[in-house]
């Protein structure tokens, strides 16, 4: 079986053949960290998470990178509103992010940098950009000459009117040409910086991954990863901060594969501010469980739209409960294999396709019923590593059906009503052992005559 994942350099799926067979390497652009992650920075974490754990099932060694971008005008801004130290505020909202995407049993990358311990490093690329000719200071600004990079646009597929309508103005005075882009500003006191040989300054955000991924993965890696949003200009303008000290320019020198999720929007429309619909995953946590928030995340392909609404939660959460109703109705099948059957991993080598999955997971799950014994087995082999792969299916079922909670306070009440009416049945007194039923149901308690007994679970 062949992994193929979709490469926005060449605009197809190719199959995935990493570097070095040995050590498969991946970059992603992380956070910006001044307030909290909403859905769509989670489905970028989601997204890469997922491809990670398939490419652990292909290959020995993989190393995940996912810098946390800890310096920032927007975090200036915030920093000096909140009347907090920048790494106070940084700090804050790294460990917040790391815990709300926990929450999403999304696991910490190997390697998190963050731009502030790597100024260095980003000085000594300016350095070499400049005497290649790429780069040039004009009071105490540097920008990057983006016509001396003969590949540019080769990414974004955008065209010279195009990319210089998506670059900054506001150093106009300083561009030689309405293209180029800032490495480095001058901090004007009380702004944060550090001393350069272009004076006291910061550095512009795209000059960071260059500088972080090469330092931590060495060049040319693998997979280099991010919101659809992050193609122009961010990973535009680091190819060209990268490759435009190499070999004819070329972008194989950097990254082999460019990864890119798709936008999520709410209820229809584009998230925003001014609209007021943003979904922070920190608020989703009171609501839904980190389960359900995943699998909604996953339940469209990651280079798709997703439309977040209710319904959609609803349906997943839904469905989350199915399967773990078939888990548990094979609590007592023994697992064989670790790895799914060839049929279901199929999907997810194809370009991660997850819907294909969770139909092949429905399908399963509908079969149950009517399985035989290898069939159960079968199942729950393929539920069980799908769960593990996705990332989700990771609690008892029982706790997760709400099945005899033992902390429930009513407990001993709702136990008292069910022997009742288990007394009933045996007296076979049928209307008494309805309206027990109903009773407990106002209650908003369900229950369940399995071959074990009695077992109940509350409506949540
Ligand atoms: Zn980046």
């Amino acid at each position: 079986m062949v992994l193929k994942i979709h490469n926005t350099l060449t605009g197809t799926k190719e199959i995935f053949k990493p570097v070095d067979e040995s050590h498969v390497r991946v970059y992603a652009c992380g956070p910006t960290v001044y307030n909290f992650a909403h859905i769509g920075n989670a489905r970028m974490a989601v997204a890469n998470d997922l491809l990670i754990n398939v490419l652990r099932t292909q290959f020995k060694k993989v190393t995940y990178v996912s810098n946390i971008t800890d310096i920032d005008d927007k975090i200036i801004e915030a920093a000096h509103e909140l009347n907090e130290p920048i790494k106070n505020l940084t700090t804050k909202y790294t460990k917040i992010y790391n815990e709300d995407m926990g929450y999403l049993n999304v696991q910490l990358p190997d390697v998190q940098p963050r731009a502030t311990d790597h100024i260095n490093e980003m000085i000594d690329l300016i350095k070499k950009l400049m005497d290649s000719g790429n780069a040039y200071e004009k009071n105490g600004h540097v920008l990057f000459h983006v016509p001396s990079y003969s590949k540019y646009g080769i990414l974004s597929k955008r065209n010279r009117d195009e990319q210089i309508a998506g670059s900054r103005v506001d150093v106009a005075p300083f561009k030689k040409d309405p293209a180029d882009f800032i490495l480095w500003k001058p901090s004007p006191d009380p702004m944060p910086g550090w001393e350069s040989p272009w004076g006291f300054g910061r550095p512009g955000w795209h000059l960071e991954c260059s500088a972080m991924s090469e330092k931590t993965l060495g060049l040319p890696f693998d997979i280099h990863s991010g919101g659809m949003d992050l193609v122009f200009p961010h990973h535009e303008n680091e190819i060209a901060q990268t490759c435009s000290l190499h070999k004819n320019h070329d972008p194989d020198s950097f990254a082999h594969f460019w990864f890119h999720n798709g936008f999520v929007n709410v209820e229809g429309e584009k998230m925003s501010k001014s609209i007021g619909n943003i979904r922070l995953v920190h608020n989703l946590k009171n609501q839904y469980s980190g389960e359900v928030l995943r699998l909604t995340l996953l339940s469209a392909h990651y280079r798709q739209p997703l439309n977040w609404t209710k319904e959609i939660i609803d349906q997943n959460s839904k469905m989350l409960d199915r399967l773990y109703r078939s888990l548990k109705d094979l609590q007592d099948i023994e697992l064989t294999s670790e790895n799914l059957s060839e049929d279901v991993m199929e999907s997810l080598l194809d370009d991660l396709n997850t819907p294909k999955l969770l139909a092949h997971l429905n399908t399963l799950a509908n079969k149950l019923s009517t399985a035989n014994k290898d069939e159960k087995i079968n199942i729950k082999n393929n539920l069980i590593a799908a769960g593990k792969i996705l990332g989700i299916l990771r609690e008892d079922p029982d706790v997760w059906l709400g099945y005899n909670q033992s902390l429930n306070p009513e407990k001993e009440e709702i136990e008292g009503l069910i022997n009742q009416r288990n007394e009933a049945r045996r007296d076979k007194d049928f209307k008494l052992a309805d309206e027990i039923r109903d009773k407990l149901k106002i209650k908003g308690i369900e229950i369940e005559d399995t071959n074990n007994g009695t077992i109940w679970r509350k409506d949540s």
